[in-house]
């Protein structure tokens, strides 16, 4: 996985290769292909993202400073298998998910896996986790219409960073944001396809 999908696709960071090497993503995604090259169901019609989008968006959200005791944000818990990659590299990580049996599932995947230290939340991840921030990383694994105004200013002024995809329901830009100060640069990636950011400042749901 780490060679054919990640490298030979331009994942560099050697800490992020390292990570996916450390985490056993069989404990995290069930099926016969865990470390197929597609996106795979989680439970309640979620799906967690190909490993080459999870190594993506991790590459694109290292902090200023790298990961190691970095205050970091998920938002969208899923399987709990990002939130795995994160605690590996050295983050201090808060991921929130809305379904309360996902979260439950995570939670003993993670303890399982060694990785206690994971906070789990269950609430509308849109309004962000304030009482954990500023955060030096966010990464946003649900797909909306815009990023959520809570999560901006949840953001560590001193060079924090975003990574959401922006877009509709069918498809959507895998976005970075960077902030400094007062002052958000954002920069449009690659087209992305991820479920839905449903909640107060994402979309509508049930
Ligand atoms: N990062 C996950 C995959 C995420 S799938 C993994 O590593 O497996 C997207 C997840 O976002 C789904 O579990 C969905 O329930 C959750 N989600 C969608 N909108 C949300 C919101 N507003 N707050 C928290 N979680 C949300």
């Amino acid at each position: 996985m780490v060679a054919e999908q990640l490298e030979a696709r331009g994942i560099t960071d050697p800490d992020v290769l390292a990570a996916f090497r450390t985490v056993p993503r069989h404990e995290f995604v069930e099926g016969d292909e865990p470390y197929g090259d597609h996106a795979m169901p989680v439970g309640s019609g979620q799906t967690i993202s190909q490993p080459y989008i999870v190594a993506r968006m991790t590459q694109l959200g290292r902090p200023r400073g790298g990961w190691e005791g970095a205050r970091t944000l998920e938002i969208g818990t899923g399987s709990g298998y990002q939130a795995a990659i994160l605690s590996e590299l050295g983050a201090d990580v808060t991921t929130i998910e809305r379904h309360a049996s996902l979260a439950d599932d995570a939670r003993r995947r993670l303890s399982d896996a060694g990785y206690d230290s994971v906070e789990i939340v269950v609430a509308d991840g849109t309004e962000g986790w304030p009482a954990g921030g500023p955060y030096r990383s966010i990464l946003v694994t649900a797909g909306g219409p815009s990023v959520p105004q809570p999560l901006v200013e949840q953001l560590h002024p001193e060079g924090g960073r975003l990574v959401m995809p922006v877009g509709g329901r069918e498809h959507q830009l895998l976005t970075l944001v960077e902030r400094n100060g007062d002052e958000l640069q954002s920069t449009e990636l690659e087209p992305v396809v991820f479920v839905p950011l449903i909640g107060r400042y994402g979309l509508r749901g049930d």
